[in-house]
C-alpha cells in the first residue's frame, strides 16, 4: 500500500513538473519567439539557398568542415553561424546573393594600406558569422539569422564623375538601387560602374558566405578586379587555401593574443586563426593584420609584445601590422576608447622588434597613418583618416623613389 503511495506520488510530482516546464517554455516562446524558417528552402522559392560545400555525411547528419567549429548538423539543424543547414542529408548556404550591407569605401577604411591607396573597393557582406565578439561593430548584421534581415537592401549601382561648371571642381554622383538578391554578376559589373578597383568580403564575416564570395571573386577576377576578404581567420586550411586562388589580399583581425582573452571575447580559439596566418604565410599570400586594443581585455604589455614576437618569428618582419583604437560597442559599451599611449607604445614596440610596417588605425592624425619606407625612413604614402595626401608608390610600382626598396603590396 505505502509503495503504491509512493508511485503515485511520484508520478505526480512528474506530471506536475511537465505542466510546469511547459508552461515555462510557452511563456519564454511566447517572449522570444524564434525566427520565422525558410518555408520554401528551395530555388526558386528562397532565392538564397544553395547547395554548401566542404561537408561530410556522418551518422544521420552532416558535419560542416568550412571552420573549425565542425558543426554536426542533424536534419533540419543550423550551424552556429545561423547560415548553413542541412535540409535533405545535404549542407546548404541560405545566405547566397543575400547581401546585407553593400557600400562604395575608400580601401583605407577596410584598413587596407598595401592596396591601391587611395581607391574605391566595392565592400559588402551577408548575415552571419561564427565568432560572438562582444564588441562586434557589425553585429546587427552578423548576429542574426538571415530571416531576421530585411528584405531589400541599397546597393551602389553607378558612379558618375562630374565637373561642377561654376568652380570646375570634380564630384562624384553615386546612384544606388534596391535589391533583394545581388547575384556575383551584379556585384562586379556594380563594382566596374563605380569605378572600384577591388571588391572587398567584409562587415561581417565572410567566411560564412563562402559560396557567395568565392564565385563573386572568381568572377571579379576575370574582370580584372582585386579581392579582398576582411575576416577574423576562423576557417579551416583547405577552404582557405582554396579561396586563395582568387583572393589578392587577407585582412586578418587577430583579436588578441591569450587563448583565455579570445575564449571570453569571441566564444572561439586563438589556435586556428594562427593557423591561418601561418597558411597564408605558407601560400606567399598578400595579407594585413589588424589588432583591436581594447582596454583591460587585451592590452596587456605581456600580451602584445607576445603577439609581436610571433609575427616577427612565424610571419615575417614585412607583414603590415596595424593596432587599432576601439570605440564601446554592442556588450562592451561599458569599456572606454583605447588611450592614443597604448597604441604609440604598441606600435613602437613592433617598430623596436624589426617590424617595417606598423599602422595606428582609427586616430586621424598619428604618424602611424602613414607608409614609411624602411631603409631611408621617409614617407611613401601620407594619409590622414581615409584621405591619401600623397602617393609615391604607384607611380613606381612599389618602389621608394630614393632607394629603390620594393615596399610588398599591390600598388
Ligand atoms: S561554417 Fe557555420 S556550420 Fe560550418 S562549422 Fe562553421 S559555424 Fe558550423
Amino acid at each position: 500500500m505505502v509503495q503504491e503511495n509512493r508511485g503515485r506520488n511520484l508520478a505526480l510530482g512528474v506530471s506536475v513538473c511537465m505542466a510546469v516546464l511547459s508552461l515555462c517554455a510557452a511563456a519564454i516562446l511566447a517572449f522570444y519567439p524564434p525566427p520565422a524558417t525558410f518555408s520554401g528552402l528551395i530555388p526558386p522559392d528562397n532565392p538564397w539557398v544553395r547547395d554548401g560545400r566542404f561537408s561530410v555525411s556522418v551518422c544521420n547528419g552532416v558535419q560542416c568542415k568550412l571552420c573549425p567549429f565542425k558543426c554536426f548538423l542533424p536534419e533540419g539543424a543550423r550551424g552556429r553561424c545561423r547560415v548553413r543547414i542541412n535540409y535533405g542529408g545535404r549542407i546548404k548556404t541560405l545566405v547566397y546573393s543575400k547581401a546585407v550591407s553593400v557600400h562604395l569605401d575608400p580601401v583605407e577604411k577596410k584598413p587596407v594600406y598595401h592596396l591601391y591607396p587611395g581607391s574605391l573597393i566595392y565592400s559588402l557582406a551577408s548575415p552571419g558569422c561564427n565568432l560572438r565578439c562582444k564588441g562586434c561593430q557589425n553585429w546587427e548584421i552578423s548576429q542574426i539569422y538571415p530571416e531576421q534581415a530585411a528584405r531589400t537592401t541599397l546597393v551602389p549601382e553607378r558612379l558618375d564623375v562630374k565637373v561642377a561648371p561654376e568652380t570646375g571642381r570634380v564630384y562624384g554622383e553615386l546612384k544606388q538601387e534596391e535589391i533583394a538578391t545581388l547575384s556575383p554578376e551584379e556585384i562586379v559589373s556594380y563594382a566596374l560602374a563605380t569605378h572600384s578597383r577591388s571588391i572587398t568580403y567584409t562587415y561581417s564575416e565572410p567566411v560564412v558566405f563562402y559560396e557567395y564570395m568565392y564565385d563573386t571573386a572568381r568572377l571579379a577576377r576575370q574582370k580584372g578586379l582585386k579581392n579582398v576578404m576582411v575576416s577574423a581567420g576562423y576557417i579551416n586550411r583547405e577552404p582557405l587555401e582554396q579561396l586563395l586562388k582568387y583572393m589578392d589580399v587577407v585582412k586578418i583581425d587577430l583579436k588578441g593574443f591569450n587563448e583565455k582573452f579570445y575564449r571570453d571575447y569571441t566564444g572561439a580559439g586563438l589556435w586556428p586563426v594562427k593557423q591561418t596566418l601561418l597558411t597564408l604565410k605558407k601560400n606567399g599570400a598578400l595579407f594585413e593584420i589588424v589588432n583591436l586594443v581594447v582596454p583591460g581585455l587585451n592590452d596587456g604589455r605581456e600580451s602584445m609584445a607576445g603577439m609581436i614576437a610571433w609575427i616577427k618569428k612565424d610571419l615575417g618582419t614585412d607583414v603590415p601590422l596595424f593596432f587599432s583604437r576601439f570605440a564601446p560597442n554592442y556588450q562592451v559599451a561599458n569599456i572606454g576608447a583605447t588611450p592614443v599611449e597604448t597604441l604609440t607604445w604598441a606600435r613602437n614596440a613592433a617598430i623596436k622588434q624589426g617590424l617595417k610596417y606598423v599602422y595606428v588605425g582609427n586616430i586621424p592624425g598619428h604618424e602611424g597613418e602613414n607608409t614609411y619606407c624602411p631603409v631611408c625612413g621617409r614617407i611613401l604614402v601620407k594619409r590622414y583618416g581615409y584621405a591619401v595626401l600623397e602617393n609615391q608608390l604607384t607611380a613606381t610600382g612599389g618602389r621608394c623613389p630614393h632607394d629603390g626598396t620594393r615596399i610588398p603590396g599591390i600598388w
